[in-house]
Parts: structure tokens; C-alpha cells; sequence
């Protein structure tokens, strides 16, 4: 999404950083882990729970983290829409398929807070997060972002080093001739 809609890899890495700082308040995590550590209590996830899902999965924390995103970025708007847009479709994704364990593991969207307690919208039929539909929605996205690489000549491992995404869409554009001739002879 973010190469549809910016040119350069600084804003990309700003559009794609959207889409997943909404699980910044899953960090609760880490003081639960290491309240159990230095306690040498049973591992719980109270604050897990009580964040997670709840401070930055709403229309708050979209304008918060469009705002500052948008600061850095070389092409404003389009990083504000760009942002706008991967953030919600976080949001999308995690009402339609983060469920724990058991169906009545759901997890809603409550997307004033942490502002106002309401709208709070769940799925009944939301599925589990390790859910053969999230592995099929996977590898049904990564074929299409791998081809954008191939054809842009940038893909989604700038986000993590722009000197690894040389080498990778390198090997990914060498194995398009490869196919594209018929075998790798003389390769
Ligand atoms: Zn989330």
C-alpha cells in the first residue's frame, strides 16, 4: 500500500510504520513479563489486557501518529492520507481476525478511546489470530508485494535497511529473468 502511494523510500517506511504502531500498547507485555521475573510470580497479562487494543487503536492515536509521521515526511499529504489509510487497515484486520483461543476471545476495537469508552465495536464471528484465513490473506498479499518489488525496484524490506532491499529485489528481479528465459543457464 504505502508504494502505491508515495515515490521514495522515506515516506514508505513513514506509511508502513502506521499500519503497525498501532501494537505499541501491546507493550504492557514487557512489564507484565518482567513483573513476573522480578517478582517470581505466575506470568500474567494484566496490563496486557488492559492497554492492549485500547490506547493507540483508535481515531485518537490515527491523528497522534498521523501527526508526527507527517512531520518527517517528504510529501505531506500524501503521507497523512497514506497513514491514514494503513492505520485503518489495521484496524480493519484486527476486527476481523485477532481472536484468542477460545470464540469468546474476542477482541473489540474501541476506536474514542482512550478518550471515550464508546463505540465499542466487535465480531462475532471475528477469527483466531492464528487462523488458517490470516495465513491464507498472507501468503494471498505477499505474491502481489513481491511483484511490486520486482517491478518498482524497492520493496517492503526497505522498511528494515535500504542496503538489504538492494540485495533482495536484486535476487528477486535475477530469478524474474531466469523464469521469464526459461532457466538459469549461464547464471
Ligand atoms: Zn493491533
Amino acid at each position: 500500500m504505502a508504494s502505491a502511494v508515495a515515490d521514495n523510500p522515506r515516506d514508505r517506511r513513514l506509511i508502513t510504520l502506521a499500519g503497525v504502531l498501532p501494537d505499541v500498547d501491546g507493550a504492557g507485555m514487557i512489564v507484565d513479563v518482567a513483573k513476573a521475573l522480578t517478582s517470581g510470580q505466575e506470568l500474567s497479562f494484566d496490563y496486557y489486557a488492559k492497554f492492549h487494543h485500547v490506547w493507540c487503536h483508535g481515531w485518537p492515536a490515527a491523528i497522534l501518529f498521523t501527526a508526527a509521521l507527517a512531520f518527517f515526511a517528504r510529501r505531506r499529504w500524501r503521507v497523512v492520507w497514506g497513514c491514514l489509510l494503513t492505520f485503518h487497515l489495521h484496524l480493519l484486520c484486527d476486527l476481523l481476525g485477532s481472536r484468542g483461543p477460545s470464540p469468546a476471545d474476542l477482541w473489540p476495537i474501541c476506536y474514542s478511546e482512550p478518550l471515550f469508552h464508546h463505540p465499542i465495536w466487535f465480531l462475532k464471528n471475528q477469527w483466531r489470530l492464528d487462523g488458517w484465513q490470516n495465513r491464507t490473506i498472507f501468503v494471498a498479499v505477499l505474491l502481489p508485494a513481491l511483484w511490486v518489488g520486482v517491478k518498482k525496484g524497492a520493496s517492503f524490506v526497505e522498511v528494515l535497511s535500504l542496503r538489504a532491499d538492494r540485495v533482495f529485489v536484486g535476487v528477486l528481479q535475477k530469478w524474474r529473468t531466469q523464469i521469464s528465459t526459461g532457466g538459469g543457464a549461464g547464471e
